[in-house]
C-alpha cells in the first residue's frame, strides 16, 4: 500500500471513529449487533444533518422567489413507478459467486469475486432496487406499494397541484428533502451508499427552448453551494457524463464530485431531463401536465432541469473535508473546521466552576444565546479539555464564564480555528457572534 493510500484509509477510519464516539452516527440496532448498512444519527449527527438540509433549503427555497417546497408521501402505488420507468429499468446487474455464494454488482467487480477471488460467477440477472411492501391487511398483488427510491417523482406527480395553487409559471421549481430507499446490493463506505438515505432534490420546470441555459445555470449554482459551505476547491469537481452514460431521456448530465478518501465520487447529479417525466405521467394518468401561457396563448409541456443531491452523503463529505489535526501551544488536537452553519453546535457555554454563584450566572448567559444559536453547555473537567472536546466536534465559538464575569458582566469568546480569545460584554454577545457568522445583527 502506498503512503497516500494508507493516509486515506486512516482518514476514513478516523472520521468513522469520531462519528461513533462523539455521537454523530451510530450503527443501527447497535445493541443487537447492528443491521447492515443502516445508521442512526445521534445527538450531534441529527443537528448536523438538519443543518445540511436547512442550508440546502435556505439556498434553494428561502432565498428565491421561483422555487416552492413539497413534502410528498414515501409510500406510493405501483402506477407512479410504472410510469416513471423504475419498475422496468431501476435495476442493477447481479452475479452470484458459485464458490462462496456471495452476490455482487457485476459492474463493480471486474469478473472476480471480491470475497474469495473466484472467477466462477453466474450470468448477470437484473435486480430491481425498489423496496416492495403491501399497504393494508391483504398481501396480494392488488395491495403492492413501494418505498420511493427517489423524491423526484413526488414533484412530477404534484406538478398540476402546485401549478394550480401557487400562481407560479415556468421557469419555476419544486423542491423536496426527504428519505429515499434503495435495496443496494453493495452498500459501502459508511453512509456514502446506504439502503435508507436522505435526498435533496429540485425539479426546475422551464420553457422547452431554455433548458440548456438553465442546465448551465444550475451547474454553477450547485457547485458554488458546496464551496460556500467550506469544501475546498481542490476537492470538488464537475464531471460531465459521456453520451454513453446518459439515460435515454437525458439531454445532459453532470455530477458534482468530491475527492473522498477512496477517490472521486458523486455528491449530486444535475440532469437536463427534457419533457420525459411530465409526458410519461400525463400519458399514464390521463391528466394534462402542461402549462398554458396566457401571455403568448401557447400551451406547452415544460422541460425539466434536476439538481439531485444526497443529504447523508453530503454530510459525510463535509465531515471528511473538515477533519484536521493540528497543534495548539505544542499540544496536538483534532478539529473539525466546519462552516458555522453546519456545525452541530454553534456555541458552547463553559462556566469555570459548576457551583454557585457561577453556575446560575452561566445558565443566564446560555438562556440569552439559545434563541439565536444551537448551544452546548458543559461544566465537566478542566477548561482546556472542554475546548478540545468542542474543537473535535466543530463548535466554532466557546463562551467562557469566569469569576470576573460576575463583576464586569463580560465573558471570553474563543474562536475554534484561531484559538484567539476576546472579552465581550454580555449585552453585546449575541450581536458579536452574529457579526462573526457574517449575518446581520438582530
Ligand atoms: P450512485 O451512482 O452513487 O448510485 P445515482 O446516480 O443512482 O447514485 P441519483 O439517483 O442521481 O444517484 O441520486 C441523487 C443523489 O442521491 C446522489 O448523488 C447521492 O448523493 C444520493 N444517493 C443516491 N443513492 C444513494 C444511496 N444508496 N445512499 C446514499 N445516498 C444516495
Amino acid at each position: 500500500m502506498t503512503d497516500a493510500a494508507a493516509a486515506s484509509d486512516d482518514l476514513m477510519e478516523k472520521v468513522v471513529r469520531l462519528c461513533r464516539h462523539r455521537g454523530f452516527i451510530f450503527p443501527s440496532a447497535d445493541i443487537y449487533g447492528g443491521f447492515r448498512s443502516t445508521y442512526d444519527y445521534g445527538p450531534l449527527g441529527v443537528n448536523m444533518l438538519r443543518n445540511v438540509k436547512n442550508a440546502w433549503w435556505r439556498s434553494m427555497v428561502q432565498l428565491r422567489d421561483d422555487v416552492v417546497g413539497l413534502d410528498a408521501a414515501i409510500l406510493s402505488p405501483p402506477d407512479v413507478w410504472k410510469a416513471s420507468g423504475h419498475l422496468a429499468t431501476f435495476t442493477d446487474p447481479l452475479v452470484d459467486c458459485r464458490n462462496c455464494h456471495e452476490r455482487w454488482r457485476e459492474d463493480k467487480i471486474d469478473g472476480v469475486c471480491p470475497n474469495c477471488g473466484s472467477h466462477d460467477l453466474t450470468e448477470a440477472r437484473a435486480f430491481n432496487l425498489m423496496f416492495k411492501t403491501h399497504a393494508g391487511p391483504v398481501e396480494d398483488e392488488g395491495h403492492v406499494a413501494y418505498l420511493r427510491p427517489e423524491t423526484a417523482q413526488g414533484m412530477f406527480v404534484n406538478f398540476a397541484n402546485v401549478l394550480g395553487t401557487t400562481r407560479k409559471k415556468p421557469p419555476f421549481g419544486i423542491a423536496q428533502v426527504g428519505k429515499s430507499f434503495r435495496n443496494e446490493i453493495t452498500p459501502q463506505n459508511f453512509v456514502f451508499r446506504t439502503r435508507e438515505f436522505e435526498q435533496m432534490e429540485m425539479e426546475y420546470f422551464v420553457p422547452p427552448g431554455e433548458s440548456q441555459e438553465w442546465f448551465d445555470y444550475w451547474l454553477t449554482e450547485r457547485f458554488a453551494w458546496y464551496l460556500d459551505l467550506g469544501i475546498p476547491e481542490e476537492k470538488l469537481r464537475l464531471r460531465h457524463h459521456e453520451t454513453s452514460e446518459l439515460s435515454h431521456y437525458s439531454r445532459g448530465t453532470a455530477d458534482v464530485e468530491f475527492l473522498f478518501p477512496w477517490g472521486w465520487d458523486e455528491l449530486e447529479g444535475i440532469a437536463n431531463r427534457g419533457d420525459f417525466d411530465l409526458l410519461a405521467h400525463a400519458a399514464a394518468s390521463g391528466e394534462k401536465l402542461d402549462f398554458f401561457d396566457p401571455g403568448t396563448n401557447e400551451r406547452y409541456v415544460p422541460h425539466v432541469v434536476e439538481p439531485a443531491a444526497g443529504a447523508t452523503r453530503t454530510m459525510m463529505a463535509f465531515l471528511i473535508a473538515a477533519y484536521h489535526e493540528d497543534e495548539v501551544a505544542g499540544e496536538p488536537r483534532n478539529v473539525l473546521r466546519l462552516h458555522w452553519r453546519l456545525a452541530p453546535y454553534q456555541v458552547a457555554v463553559l462556566p469555570l466552576s459548576k457551583k454557585e454563584p457561577l453556575e446560575p450566572f452561566a445558565r443566564q448567559v446560555l438562556a440569552r444565546l439559545q434563541p439565536h444559536f444551537m448551544c452546548d453547555y458543559d461544566t465537566t473537567q478542566g477548561i482546556g479539555k472542554r475546548y478540545r472536546r468542542q474543537d473535535e466536534v466543530g463548535t466554532p465559538w466557546c463562551v467562557t464564564v469566569d469569576f470576573e464575569s460576575l463583576d464586569d458582566d463580560a465573558v471570553t469568546v474563543r474562536d475554534r480555528d484561531t484559538t484567539e480569545q476576546v472579552r465581550v460584554p454580555i449585552g453585546d454577545l449575541v450581536s458579536e457572534l452574529r457579526r462573526r457568522t457574517g449575518e446581520m445583527s438582530p
